[in-house]
């Protein structure tokens, strides 16, 4: 199953400077059935060399400045997406942006929880609050049943964040800040889930597998390319079933 957003007015895609959701631009920009606009944001655009390069040759690519953790960027954003969008509204907010500091239980520092909790955890929240009335308007104007091409929220979590899975006595990656993050990410989305669902407003958390990018590291089985096309394809075909729920690259419900 390949992906299809034919369909689909906008995606908006967070932290689109490099990795996965740089790939998710490179994927989305070479299918044929592509959404119109694909708004690709970066805290530092102007060294998102790759993606000014890819908007250059695809105009329906859109760069706009997006630092998740900063309030007075996210409103910024705001404006400058409404005025792309127009009354169409947004269809689909992808929260990719992320970060993982390493620490284990020695070396875990306060600092690192914090920040890392600012990123993963808060910043998709106070973003997904801040699109809101561009997400309400895309549910109104494309009405029908929920999917990507009415009005959808994915963020992007990890299976580190499942606090079921995470039994494994010999594992070696003991990263508190990040696995905590992600769970805490899990439980955003279940909140989000809950209080949009009358919106209309698909909310749906994932995890895109273990990949190689600066974060997933080169060891990582699985490249950017094999990820991206299979959760797109994941993500294209997303319905009232999934809504809330925790699914991999392939579309399998993880546990919680
Ligand atoms: P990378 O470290 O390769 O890229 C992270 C991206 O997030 C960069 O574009 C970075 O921008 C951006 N970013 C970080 N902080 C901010 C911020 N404050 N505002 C805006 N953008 C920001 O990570 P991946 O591409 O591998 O990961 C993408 C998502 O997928 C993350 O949420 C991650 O947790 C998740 N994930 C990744 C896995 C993997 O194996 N790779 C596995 C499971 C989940 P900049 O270039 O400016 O630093």
């Amino acid at each position: 199953m390949s992906a299809n957003f034919a369909k689909c007015g906008s995606v908006l895609i967070t932290g689109a400077s490099r990795g996965l959701g740089l790939q998710m631009v490179k994927h989305l920009v070479g299918i044929s059935e592509r959404p119109q606009k694909i708004i690709a944001t970066a805290r530092s655009p102007d060294t998102a060399q790759k993606l000014h390069q890819i908007a250059k040759s695809h105009p329906e690519v859109y760069v706009v400045p997006l630092d998740v953790v900063n309030d007075a960027s996210i409103e910024a954003a705001v404006q400058e997406v409404s005025s792309i969008v127009g009354p169409a509204g947004l269809n689909c907010l992808i929260n990719n942006a992320g970060i993982l500091i390493h620490g284990d239980l020695n070396s875990e520092t306060r600092e690192g929880m914090m920040t890392t909790f600012q990123c993963n955890t808060v910043s998709p929240l106070f973003v997904t609050r801040a699109f809101l009335p561009l997400l309400r308007a895309a549910a109104v104007c494309a009405g029908g049943v929920m999917s990507v091409n009415r009005a959808a929220v994915i963020n992007m979590s990890s299976l580190l964040g499942s606090v079921e899975l995470n039994r494994e006595k010999a594992s070696s990656y003991r990263v508190y800040a990040y696995r905590v993050s992600k769970a805490g990410l899990n439980m955003v989305t279940r909140g989000l889930a809950l209080d949009l669902h009358s919106d209309g407003i698909l909310c749906v958390v994932v995890h895109p597998g273990w990949v190689q990018t600066d974060m997933g590291g080169k060891q990582a089985p699985m490249t950017p390319q094999e990820s991206i096309s299979s959760l797109l394809s994941v993500i294209c075909a997303l319905s009232e079933k999934d809504h809330g729920q925790f699914l991999n690259y392939e579309g399998k419900n993880l546990p919680w």
